[in-house]
């Protein structure tokens, strides 16, 4: 949902947007259905509802299936997967000369806790929002950043003057503060989440972090009330939280080598969506590929998601 200022904002992005081959509409306030019950005017501290931007292709699916898919696939290749490997050292070569610059410096090998070692050529880190605090301490800025992200399971009483959650209800972005709402029908549930950037750190403290009920009281739940003034009959059912890990400057992946060390993080929230392009564009860079062929058919250049030679458009459109 956009307001009139999101909706000048989001223009540009929409712009380059083909309304029939991406499948969405731009629907106005009176197409809103109307077991929705959505306040669409403003107040004081929250912005109203101009329009709607709905596309025909959003969806949700299960995360961990998807993992679960990809794990198959990829033992199929007689592959092996370590699990709970947690990574505590990285052996750089030439570690008792100081590294002296005019050698080649390169991984040897790395360590898990239990003092395993692991021998490779090369070496991808896929550490998300940890990649930072990994490498850092080897001499490499990754340029990751995370933060932490927090997300809220309510229980909806079915039959409530509100929210008539018997009926379709697709995933909802309400204007302000991005907050969004995921029903899950089945349950009588609503998922809500919402990100907040100033005066939260860019720093991992704990893992899992901690999903703060106040955090839903102050910067959720005010939202949700303006928005649905009926839905009043909710209790909280489950929460949760974990990191985000950004590229501030355009908030799209990085993806970048140097020696025989590559990383791809800063999926910036939508790792998931992403993915599949992130992973063709990083098999390519790690066989030295200069360009890839993603789902769609597209020609990517690699090292437009580089660090060193990137050429990305700032993401615009943020769902
Ligand atoms: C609340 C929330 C909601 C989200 N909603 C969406 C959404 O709706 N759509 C969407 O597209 N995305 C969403 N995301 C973002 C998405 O989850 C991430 O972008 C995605 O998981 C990133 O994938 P990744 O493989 O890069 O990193 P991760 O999934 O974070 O995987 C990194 C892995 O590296 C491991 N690791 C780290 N350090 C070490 C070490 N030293 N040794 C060994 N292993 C290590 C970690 O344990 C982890 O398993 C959401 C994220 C959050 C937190």
């Amino acid at each position: 949902m956009l307001s009139r200022d999101d909706y000048k904002k989001a223009k540009a992005g929409l712009n380059k947007l083909d309304e029939k081959k991406d499948r969405f509409e731009i629907l106005s306030v009176k197409d809103i259905p109307q077991n929705l019950r959505i306040n669409t005017t403003q107040s004081n501290e929250f912005s109203e509802v101009k329009c709607i931007l709905f596309g025909h292709r959003c969806g949700s699916l299960s995360a961990i299936k998807l993992a679960r898919y990809y794990a198959a696939q990829f033992v199929k290749l007689g592959e092996e997967i370590q699990i709970l490997a947690e990574i505590k050292e990285i052996n750089l070569t030439e570690k008792d000369r100081f590294y002296p610059p005019w050698t080649d410096i390169n991984i040897e090998s790395i360590t898990d806790h239990n003092g395993v070692d692991y021998f490779a050529e090369d070496y991808i880190f896929a550490t998300g929002a940890w990649t930072h605090s990994l490498l850092a301490p080897y001499g490499i800025a990754s340029q990751i950043y995370p933060q932490k992200r927090q997300m809220f399971t309510l229980r909806v009483k079915p039959d409530q003057n509100a929210l008539d959650i018997k009926k379709r209800i697709p995933i909802l972005v309400l204007p302000s503060s991005g907050v969004y709402i995921k029903p899950v029908l089945q349950n009588s549930l609503i998922m809500v989440g919402c990100a907040n950037e100033l005066g939260n750190p860019y720093q991992i403290d704990t893992y899992p972090p901690a999903a703060e009920e106040d955090y839903f009281k102050h910067v959720i739940e005010p939202v949700l009330n303006h928005y649905f003034p009926q839905l009043e009959d909710y209790s909280l059912f489950s929460k949760w939280a974990g990191y985000y890990a950004y590229y501030w400057p355009d908030k799209n992946p990085v993806i970048e080598k140097v020696s025989n060390i590559q990383w791809m993080s800063g999926t910036s929230g939508s790792g998931i969506m992403k993915a599949d392009a992130i992973g063709r564009i990083a098999a390519a860079k790690s066989l030295d590929l200069k360009e890839v062929e993603l789902y769609d058919e597209t020609k990517f250049l690699v090292a437009d998601l580089s660090l060193k030679k990137r050429k990305v458009d700032i993401e615009e459109l943020i769902i």
